[in-house]
């Protein structure tokens, strides 16, 4: 790995799905160790997730992590920390309905958002119950949805809301909305509004190809083994080394991966 300066603070940047939270029961207790070594050494862990505020607000203060900001939607918008001003509720989400209702209808009508599938029809969807199913439903920077047309004029709706500043991204089942935004830039975002000037250490896990950005741009990072995932391709960073794969799955592989660097690093207070 590369050589780090011993006084440089840690940050830890982290997807939830596949990589802190087992991808079958979203347990992520085999991680306690590691994330117990960050709380004592006040080392920010920023959840970096497709997951909706409310959906990570709980999960982040149950981690023990409430004082951090988290990436949300994919990379489409940040929950501050815990206290602080999250800004201007759902209105950006709005404005992503209104250029949706203002694609031409022979368009429109192939594609079903969370905003018009509801509760029922997301949790149909993504095998949500129904409790998380509107958690992910209070949606304030992006619009998944899926898609039903041909090929052809899913270009041609993509094309449209080109028009309208909207962007679109394919991923698992999902066609989804933004205003753009991904989890690298939300990464570059955060480490300077905790640090400014002051360069700290970034590591960042993940599991999957919406991931990839953000393992890239940082300083050391952790291919988190998913077996039931698609397989990220091999990463220019794996062949020297800022980038490496953890041989367990899941919050086990994750604390394997956070715990020795965590454990080695100077404590210089943190953030
Ligand atoms: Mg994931």
């Amino acid at each position: 790995m590369p050589a780090a300066a011993p006084d440089r603070p840690l940050i830890v940047f982290s997807d939830l799905d596949g990589t802190l939270l087992d991808h079958e029961s979203y347990d992520w207790r085999p991680a306690e160790p590691a994330l117990a070594a960050l709380r004592e050494r006040a080392i920010p862990l920023i959840l970096a997730s497709s997951k909706t505020a409310a959906e990570i607000a709980p999960l982040r203060a149950g981690l023990g992590f409430a004082h951090c900001p988290a990436v949300v939607e994919n990379g489409a918008g940040i929950l501050p920390a815990e206290g602080e001003d999250a800004g201007d509720g759902q209105a950006r989400y709005a404005e992503l309905r209104a250029a949706l209702d203002r694609v031409p209808a022979r368009l429109r009508r192939h594609f079903s958002g969370f905003g018009d599938l509801g509760t029922v029809g997301i949790a149909a969807a993504t095998g949500l119950d129904d409790r998380s199913a509107r958690l992910a439903a209070e949606r304030r920077f992006s619009e998944p949805g899926l898609w039903a047309g041909t090929d052809g004029d899913k270009a041609r709706f993509v094309e449209a809301l080109a028009e309208m500043g909207v962007k679109a991204r394919s991923g698992g089942r999902f066609l989804t909305l933004s205003f753009g935004g991904t989890k690298a830039e939300r990464m570059t975002e955060i480490t300077a509004a905790l640090f400014g000037a002051g360069l700290p250490f970034i590591v960042a896990l993940g599991d999957a190809p919406n991931d990839t950005e953000m393992l890239q741009a940082a300083d050391r990072a952790f291919i988190v083994a998913n077996p039931h995932g698609t397989p990220l391709p091999h990463l220019a960073g794996e062949t020297d080394g800022t980038i490496s794969r953890t041989a367990e799955p899941g919050p086990a592989g994750w604390n394997d991966a956070v715990l020795p660097l965590v454990s080695a690093w100077p404590q210089a207070g943190g953030a």
